[in-house]
């Protein structure tokens, strides 16, 4: 039996109450359909909003509690090509909450028992999920299985600044 529309609708709330850890999902792999730069409001950490802002203030602006976006023009970001493409991805200059989507990184578990989000790195421990509106992706459980742990090394390597480069995570 399939989903109704509001059977989606449901499941797509319910879920979103819940952090979903990394180690629930197959695999991953970005299959470039833009859907996360039409879907969602950008809100930009202070050092990308500086750069943007630098070369493209009109793109940029910020809400009244003092977080900065990236503005959103014909149902998607100003930076979407319409072929799906990021334009600031060939500057270097990708936000880095796109380049962390469809992951989040915490200091610590969201619920207790969440050992399936723990990824030892270095000296310590992270707790790595799924964004809570991660079903848009179609990305999740593509690609080939082995190289999630390299993904999420990715992710917590570029939330702490620790990188920029991107060869697992989305990059395009
Ligand atoms: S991260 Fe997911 S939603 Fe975004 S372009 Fe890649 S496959 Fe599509
Ligand atoms: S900055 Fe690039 S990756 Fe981020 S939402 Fe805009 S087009 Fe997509």
């Amino acid at each position: 039996m399939s989903c109704s529309g509001e059977c989606q609708m449901r499941s797509l709330f319910r879920d979103a109450l819940h952090y979903i850890p990394w180690k629930h999902i197959r695999s991953w792999n970005c299959i470039r359909c833009g859907r996360c730069c039409q879907e969602f409001q950008i809100n930009l950490r202070f050092y990308d909003y500086a750069r943007i802002a630098q070369h493209w203030p009109e793109t940029v602006d910020v809400d009244h509690t003092g977080v900065p976006f990236i503005k959103r023009a014909h149902g998607r970001c100003v930076f979407q090509h319409s072929s799906g493409l990021c334009r600031l991805q060939p500057q270097g200059m990708k936000p880095i909450i796109c380049k962390l989507w469809p992951f989040k990184v915490f200091p610590a578990a969201r619920r207790r028992g969440h050992d399936n989000a723990r990824f030892h790195y270095k000296d310590g421990d992270f707790f790595v999920y799924l964004n809570p509106f991660y079903k848009i992706c179609p990305g999740i459980n593509r690609g080939v299985s082995k190289d999630l742990p390299l993904v999420v090394k990715e992710i917590i390597e570029i939330f702490h600044n620790l990188s920029r480069d991107q060869q697992y995570s989305t990059a395009r």
